[in-house]
């Protein structure tokens, strides 16, 4: 099913075209349509599985047509729980709306200083997004006019609730015009997502996708302790043997070590290249195809760079590096097992990294069998001494929002520099992941930087096995 038969604007077609997008999404495919018949929804699909798309998309195509309303004032709201979050729609619905002449966006959020954001307000603007809290400031300063709100949307309004929000959530909606259309979108469609959308729509039409698939139970997933970056290499090795291995991506935390791998790869004999935020779209897709038509077999990328791929033949995930949060890891293992095939996703742990496993574990529901390779054994006493290391990944309140993160925040979460003491994260000293690189929130362009004219180009071994 192509994006065209969803009866969006040329111009939006267009630019997801650009995005690199074939296919929607099924929560797209089922959301847009009902969007655009102009239902209030509630809608509940797995993290990573193209919601945000399933919103913006009929929300831009409203601004396709001019409003009748000459007042100031957005025309679709968006609310979300954290100010990353609102970064990332915003760098989405720039990429969407890079054909439309009428799409300006202005983010409301806290942490930012109020003037800068008062002056983006003062000018002309068609979608806000916004976390509760600002915008309840600004709404007691009178500095907004709702009047010509045609769609508020809620987005990870499971998150909103768990961060106390749903009285500042139901001031804000109801200071909307009651002919809005209003969506709900979560993780989730717990008992209270249920109850805030009764009061908040009129008679939403429900949507879930693929509960199933979120467990991911058609993908094994094993986790082997490693001592240091030499163990990792050599489990890698071994594992790239397997006969039942035919593509695998491998996922680092640094652009610099994805490059690396690949030199050592492609010395050892592997048909490979690498798939991250230097590359532009060109480099990208290219990489993509040379993956679907079986030219590499072994990808080695950054997490920001293999969102969304959808390559059926890929039979292996491994984690050379554990990811920065949870909901990374639910992306990456999912590149695998696409389409109910089976998958097997084998992550690298340290001993330090025990915590980060169970907060996995937690998070998915899921137990990783741990599995050791004879010949290839940690070395037990490596962790028992070890002190416990503060959580890497975010949970709570701090829990980052899922989708492409902000470098800034990134890197100074994960600690900057990691330097070689630990010994299995010497190879991390460059950029932490692809995120840090060359974004900036105005051009939703990480495929925009330039790369160096290696980069991007699969390198093939000198002595070809496949
Ligand atoms: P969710 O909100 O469901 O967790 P996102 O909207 O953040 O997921 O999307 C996850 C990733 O999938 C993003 O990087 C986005 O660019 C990508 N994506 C969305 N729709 C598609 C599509 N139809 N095809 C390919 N990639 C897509
Ligand atoms: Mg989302």
């Amino acid at each position: 099913m192509s994006f065209d038969t969803l009866n969006l604007q040329p111009k939006i077609l267009k630019a997801v075209t650009a995005a690199g997008y074939s296919e929607p999404t099924k929560i797209q495919l089922k959301a847009i349509p009902e969007i655009m018949k102009g239902s209030d929804i509630r809608a509940s699909a797995q993290t990573g599985t193209g919601k945000t798309a399933a919103f913006l998309l009929p929300a831009l195509n409203l601004l396709a047509t001019p409003s009748a309303n000459g007042s100031k004032g957005p025309r679709v709201l968006i609310l979300v729980p954290t100010r990353e979050l609102a970064m990332q729609i915003a760098t989405q619905a720039e990429k969407y709306s890079k054909y439309l002449e009428r799409a300006k966006t202005v983010c409301v959020v806290g942490g930012v200083p109020y003037h800068s954001q008062l002056r983006n307000l003062s000018r002309p603007y068609d979608v806000l997004i916004a976390t509760p809290g600002r915008l309840i400031d600004f709404i007691n300063q009178r500095k907004i006019n709702f009047d010509r709100v045609e769609m508020l949307i809620l987005d990870e309004a499971d998150r909103m609730l768990d961060m106390g929000f749903s009285e500042p959530v139901e001031q804000i909606v109801n200071a909307t015009p009651s002919s809005r259309q209003t969506l709900l979108f979560s993780a989730t469609l717990q008992k209270s997502i249920i109850k805030l959308s009764e009061k908040l729509m009129d008679n939403p039409v429900e949507i879930t996708v693929d509960a199933e698939r979120a467990k991911h139970e058609n993908i094994e997933q094993k986790l082997h302790y490693a001592d240091n970056l030499s163990h990792k290499n050599s489990l890698l090795d071994h594992i790239l043997s397997d006969k039942s291995l035919e593509f695998a991506i491998v996922f680092t935390s640094t652009k610099r070590h994805a490059d690396q791998l690949v030199d050592e790869l492609a010395d050892k004999g592997h048909h490979t290249a690498a798939l991250h935020g230097d590359m532009n779209q060109r480099q990208r897709t290219r990489t993509i195809t040379q993956l679907r038509n079986g030219r590499i077999n072994v990808l080695v990328a950054t997490d920001v760079a293999a969102r969304g791929i959808d390559v059926q033949s890929i039979t292996h995930v491994i984690n050379f590096d554990l990811p920065n949060n949870v909901e990374d890891y639910v992306h990456r293992i999912g590149r695998t097992g696409r389409a109910g095939a089976k998958g097997t996703a084998i992550s690298f742990a340290a001993g330090r990294d025990r915590h980060l496993v169970k907060e996995i574990e937690k998070f998915t529901g899921q137990q990783i069998n741990v599995s050791e390779i004879a010949g290839l054994e940690p070395s037990p006493q490596k962790y028992s001494s070890r002190p416990m290391q503060r959580s890497r990944f975010n949970s709570g309140s701090n829990r980052r929002s899922d989708g492409p993160r902000w470098g800034n925040k990134r890197s100074s979460n994960s600690g900057g520099n990691r330097s070689n003491s630990g010994g299995n994260r010497s190879n991390s000293g460059g950029n932490r992941s692809d995120s840090g690189g060359g974004r900036s929130n105005s051009s939703g362009g990480r495929f925009k930087s330039a790369a160096k004219p290696s980069q991007g180009r699969a390198r093939r071994p000198h002595s070809t096995k496949r």
